[in-house]
């Protein structure tokens, strides 16, 4: 289970609510990485231990070997090795007959930003409209951008995080946001938010700003730091404000979760961080 463990956590808030959902998207990281928390979406969906996936079933033993009779991934075709309409249509007939072995019957869609056409992806939404019971979808995308809102509203996104991601560059861009909100132009906090372009870059930044936020809140109540940006945070801005702008953060991050329209979070976010800390 060494694998599993490091995108364990990821799913954490499912496996305690005990809940099968529907429809899942696994997006971010690598395509190996998306794998390895398909199949362990996969066991949890067909464990029949109390404490799934609990690895050492027979069901969990065989969905780990990829041997498991009501686990599906339906074939590639075409030179460019697409889901084509017609397997899509041969899942929805599939999806229709109960499992064998286990409790639900998964079906893995791996990588369909780069898999599935727009015209698959609309014949895939009729069976996420009316899905049956006891089945489990589990997609796989570097990027949900790429996919139909239509599907992306019928599905539980989880957010794999790349390791390496880049926590210099995470670090640099949230510098530029504090500066930005410290600064007496706009521009400046607009340009760096601009950046905060998709939901893995937009939660670890956020994250990142409230660090030096609570950093400079420590400082304006009397403890020491050698960080610079806290101490101009805390030189610029009431304690209360900084209270606001971390608040404003935290929200800011759960709201990432949703599947709401990057842009426009972004927007709200920059002209929320003006309000707080420039509002006489
Ligand atoms: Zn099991």
């Amino acid at each position: 289970m060494n694998d599993f463990a490091l995108i364990k956590n990821v799913f954490s808030d499912l496996v305690s609510s005990r809940r099968v959902p529907h429809a899942v998207l696994v997006e971010g990281a690598t395509a190996e990485k998306r794998q390895i928390a398909a199949k362990y979406l996969s066991m949890y969906a067909v464990c029949s231990s109390n404490n799934c996936p609990c690895g050492e079933c027979k069901n969990c033993i065989k969905a780990k070997g990829m041997g498991h009779s009501d686990i599906y991934t339906p074939k590639l075709s075409g030179k460019t090795n697409i889901i084509s309409v017609e397997a899509v249509r041969e899942l929805i007939k599939d999806a229709s007959i109960i499992p064998n072995e286990a409790d639900t019957k998964v079906f893995i869609l791996y990588d369909v930003d780069r898999c599935m056409p727009e015209i698959s992806q609309n014949a895939f939404l009729k069976i996420l409209e009316e899905p049956p019971q006891s089945t489990l979808f589990i997609l796989t995308a570097e990027s949900s951008k790429k996919l139909l809102s239509t599907i992306l509203s019928r599905v539980q996104i989880f957010t794999l995080k790349n390791e390496k991601a880049d926590d210099e560059q995470t670090d640099a861009l949230a510098l530029e946001i504090v500066e930005g909100i410290l600064s007496s132009s706009e521009k400046k906090l607009l340009l760096a938010t601009a950046k905060l372009n998709n939901r893995v870059v937009f939660k670890d930044t956020i994250n990142a700003v409230n660090e030096y936020l609570r950093q400079g809140l420590s400082y304006s109540v009397g403890n020491k730091t050698d960080n610079e940006t806290a101490k101009s945070i805390a030189k610029k801005l009431t304690k209360s404000r900084i209270i606001g702008l971390i608040e404003l953060s935290s929200k800011a991050a759960i709201r990432a979760d949703r599947n709401v329209n990057m842009a426009l979070l972004t927007t709200w976010l920059c002209g929320e961080y003006r309000r707080i800390s420039w509002q006489r």
